[in-house]
């Protein structure tokens, strides 16, 4: 079957790219994505998230192997196997990340990735429930909106920030980043807009766009370094497909998996994984980056939090108004805060409030009532990679996640820790909050608060640069996205970050998707796709 673009992977880039190429008719499209449809009512209320972060149906359900910085824990990373990928099991925080961190991408050897250059990308994809400003846009189909409904512990969490001595702020992507604030969410009146919801099913209608579910890419089609199209299972049985340009976009963990699976990698791991090498790339699996969290509980007097809430009557409530509990995020506060360890001016420390007590994702459902403070490290030193143990393409890849292997990074992870503690002890909480259940008040000096870190660190969902963009000898795609060294394969999802944004990543995976759209459009005949002027 024959196409002129085939798309892997229907997640937060994927649906983007399959609605932008598909807006000309003349192009055909093909968007393969190995999970189901997303019909779970759990995927679109919103609090439901607290649920799919476990649920093998739509997710990919990964772990790292034994982290040698964090007890040898094998961590949790769930990621989206469902249309919509990540953005339809992800907590919906819209952040774009500072405009320092695009500028330091261009200086890295991606010409054109500037702030000034992406700006435009992220408003392209807006529609902000505030209207159009300098730094918003209005029309496009993300939804970017306020929650509908967010717990009275949440505004104590953002009280609590001032007291510390921090800004508050109404717009985490407003002119200045920091602060203390209520984070706007990818919703659309209470339900989630996921890329799936926002993109793809508007564009379903269009008779040269071609869907396929339970549609596992297994590998890609190279002839003489020219991509010709992929392999994959659809539903159990083993197809060829082929385009004149195919585009990665199954994520930080599987992009690159594919990518060694067709022989392109380095050749002696490759080797070893029972590959033959076809095209060499030392890059490709490298560069993991991630951030990691600590999470900081404390028990709370009355029984406010969300904990053990009524899930019938919320359920029930959500139903009847799109409000109340079931439209939250859950994670509705947060801060951008600049630790002592800032290297610059932006901030270096980011904090998610949860109005109950979330150990372990989730799946260690405590007893008792309280809130966490999520603490991240945004700008990690940390490099981790991805690698096959074997060719069979339905086995899960190896994470190597090397989470603070420098020391840099785990005097941030001690930092976060003690933010965490110093935002609960604030005069807010003094008359809801009860014990301090993580760290725990055993865990008071730098060792202490380190060794707690090494037991309870998780993930915060961010891998990407494991094919990083740029023009040294790690880079496996160029500024345009094309995989270097071969004809008619590009790779665009979170992989091609080559450095990690101060944020959390769903909103500029889309800004990258909507970019690589563009510059895909532009190199085909006929032009449809208008980029916006300032680009
Ligand atoms: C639990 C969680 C919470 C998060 N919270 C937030 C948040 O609040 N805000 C935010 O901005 N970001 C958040 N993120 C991160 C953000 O959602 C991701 O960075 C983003 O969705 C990544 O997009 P992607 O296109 O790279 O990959 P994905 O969205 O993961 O898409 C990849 C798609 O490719 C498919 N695929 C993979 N391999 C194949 C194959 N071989 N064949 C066919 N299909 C394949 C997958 O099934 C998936 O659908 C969160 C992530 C998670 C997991």
């Amino acid at each position: 079957m024959e196409y002129d673009y085939i798309i892997v992977g229907a997640g937060s880039a994927g649906c983007v790219l399959a609605a932008r190429l598909s807006e000309n008719p003349a192009n055909r499209v093909l968007l393969l994505e190995a999970g189901g449809r997303d019909r779970h009512p759990l995927i679109h209320m919103p609090a439901g998230l607290a649920r799919l972060a476990t649920m093998t149906s739509v997710n990919w359900s990964y772990y790292t192997q034994p982290e040698p910085e964090l007890n040898n824990r094998e961590l949790y990373w769930p990621r989206g196997k469902v249309l919509g990928g990540s953005s339809s099991i992800n907590a919906m925080c819209y952040c774009r990340g500072h405009a320092r961190d695009y500028d330091s991408w261009a200086e890295s050897g991606c010409a054109g990735w500037h702030w000034d250059a992406v700006k435009p990308w992220f408003m392209h994809s807006e529609d902000q429930q505030r209207g159009a400003s300098e730094l918003h846009g209005v029309g496009g189909e993300l939804k970017v909106q306020d929650l509908r409904y967010h717990s009275p512990l949440s505004e104590r969490f953002i009280e609590a920030g001032v007291q510390a001595g921090y800004a508050r702020t109404d717009d985490f992507n407003g002119p200045r980043q920091r602060g203390f604030g209520l984070y706007q969410v990818t919703q659309d009146n209470g339900r989630r807009c996921s890329t799936a919801y926002a993109f793809l099913r508007p564009a379903l209608e269009r008779p040269n766009l071609t869907l396929l579910t339970r549609a596992r890419v297994q590998s890609i089609r190279l002839e003489n370094g020219i991509a010709r199209g992929v392999v994959a299972t659809v539903k159990g049985r083993q197809q060829s497909f082929e385009a004149g340009e195919t585009v990665l976009a199954g994520g930080a963990i599987n992009s690159p998996q594919l990518l060694m699976l067709s022989g392109i990698g380095r050749p002696d791991d490759l080797r070893l994984a029972g590959i033959e090498p076809l095209h060499e790339m030392a890059g490709v699996g490298q560069n993991l980056q991630d951030h990691l969290d600590i999470c900081t509980l404390v028990g709370i007097k009355g029984k406010q939090s969300y904990d053990h809430i009524n899930e019938f009557m919320a359920g029930l409530r959500y139903l009847l108004t799109r409000g109340g509990p079931g439209s939250s995020n859950v994670a509705e506060a947060g801060a951008f805060v600049a630790s002592d360890l800032a290297q610059d001016d932006r901030p270096d420390i980011q904090l998610h409030f949860v109005p109950a007590l979330l150990d372990d994702h989730g799946r260690n459902r405590m007893e008792g009532y309280g809130m966490t403070i999520h603490a991240c490290n945004l700008r990690p030193t940390s490099r981790g990679e991805i690698r096959l143990s074997t060719d069979n393409p339905d086995q899960a890849p190896l994470i190597f996640a090397r989470y603070m292997s420098t020391e840099f990074d785990r005097r941030m992870m001690v930092e976060c820790a003690r933010l965490g503690r110093r935002i609960f002890e604030q005069e807010a909480f003094a008359d809801c909050r009860s014990q301090e259940i993580f760290p725990g008040a055993q865990h008071q000096d730098y060792e202490a608060l380190l060794e707690f870190v090494r037991r309870k660190a998780e993930t915060i969902y961010h891998p990407v640069g494991t094919c990083k963009m740029g023009s040294d000898d790690l880079a496996v795609v160029d500024p345009q996205l094309r995989v270097h060294g071969i004809d008619g394969l590009r790779v665009c999802d979170a992989s091609i970050i080559p450095s990690l944004v101060s944020g959390n990543t769903n909103a500029p995976t889309i800004m990258i998707a909507e970019r690589c759209a563009a510059w895909m459009l532009e190199n085909s005949k006929s032009r449809q796709s208008v980029p916006p002027a300032a680009a």
